[in-house]
């Protein structure tokens, strides 16, 4: 008797002890389970696609879950156009067919919640981009492919697991709006005189494009500054800004030849002249002197059209656009869609001159 009465008076103690705790530590559980479902809920909201190049905005849109657009999604039905794209993840090869590689590229390189016919421009120049590359050597980084899904080397490429990923559960609708925009402009490329053009696109104008010229040493024909007047997308302007003493470091670092001093910036730092776009064409740096591209690199502005403000303290860089501001503006092109522009509409806005032909009949 004695030794069932100690016992169930230690049980009843151990009870007593250790109930707060185990309760304690149910909520901490708890808490930790609600958090964690946060995160993942958090890290699953759609949002918009990669960029290539630093040239390409990514605004994070949740776009409510829609229904997927009605598209046939068999690429054996359109031109039998082969591609060996290069992984570099991976480190391999595939043999794939255009369309059904462009429905990576595109998906990677312009957000999809942009309007269908700015989505649909974009496949167009993507695959206008792609021919252009098999046909000028392929990709630089391997002799064996055509292209590769480095955004630095070529074009983006986003893998299905990165869409679902992305896009969570908008994946249907998004990817169908991707599919369409391929399947409907399938094997559409755009041509100047009868060849296959440089094809190249960048985030957001800041309301004009850039002559090529300006940017890359060709003048090219079909790549000439237009007006782009109403642009719809993130990163549209931007901010940089460095401490007195961090600005002239960052400068005399990169261009030895400057000289510049933290005390003399109102003196030094002046910007020289300007293209017709309103992109900086010559920065001075106290005794060089710069252009806009080479200041993009040296203090990562999102686009050679800037302003710069000089305080006290500080050295700010006024951004906008985003990209090097060459060939079709994707906010751009998102904006005339908006206004009801068809894609051609908006291609032949951006390449000067250009037609639109199909692979295999031009
Ligand atoms: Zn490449």
């Amino acid at each position: 008797m004695s030794t069932k009465r100690k016992r169930s008076r230690k049980k009843q103690k151990v009870y007593t002890v250790h109930w707060p705790i185990l309760m304690g530590f149910t909520a901490l559980l708890v808490a930790l389970v609600l958090l964690a479902v946060g995160v993942i809920r958090a890290c699953a909201l759609p949002e918009g696609d990669a960029f290539s190049a630093g040239e390409t905005p990514e605004p994070i849109i949740a776009a409510p879950t829609r229904s997927p657009i009605p598209v046939d999604i068999d690429f054996t039905k359109v031109h039998k156009t082969h591609v060996k794209v290069f992984f570099p993840d991976e480190g391999e090869v595939r043999d794939m067919l255009l369309e059904e590689y462009l429905m990576g590229v595109v998906s990677g390189e312009m957000p999809a919640s942009y309007s269908l016919e700015a989505v649909k421009a974009q496949a167009v120049a993507a695959r206008t981009y792609t021919l252009y590359s098999i046909q000028h050597g392929g990709c630089k980084t391997n002799p064996n492919a055509d292209i590769c899904t480095s955004s630095s080397c070529c074009q983006t490429y986003n893998s299905e697991k990165r869409e679902h990923d992305k896009w969570g559960d908008s994946y249907p609708y998004y990817h169908s709006v991707i599919a369409k925009a391929v399947m409907d402009t399938a094997g559409e490329v755009m041509l100047y005189n009868g060849k296959v053009i440089d094809a190249m696109y960048h985030g957001a104008s800041g309301g004009w494009t850039e002559d090529s010229e300006n940017v890359y040493s060709n003048a090219i024909p079909y790549l000439r500054s237009v007006e782009s007047a109403h642009e719809i997308g993130s990163r549209q302007i931007g901010e940089v800004s460095f401490g007195r003493e961090e600005f002239v470091s960052r400068v005399n670092g990169a261009r030895p030849n400057a000289h510049m001093d933290a005390d003399k910036l109102e003196e030094e730092l002046k910007i020289l002249s300007l293209y017709p776009s309103g992109r900086v064409e010559k920065l001075q740096l106290n005794q060089d002197v710069i252009t806009g591209k080479t200041a993009r690199k040296i203090f990562g502005l999102n686009s050679a059209m800037f302003t710069v403000e000089i305080t006290d303290r500080q050295v700010i860089f006024h951004t906008k656009g985003f990209g090097h501001g060459v060939g079709m503006s994707q906010a751009g092109a998102n904006g005339m869609g908006a206004d009801g522009a068809d894609y051609r509409t908006i291609l032949l806005h951006y390449y000067t001159g250009v037609t639109i032909g199909v692979i295999g009949q031009y």
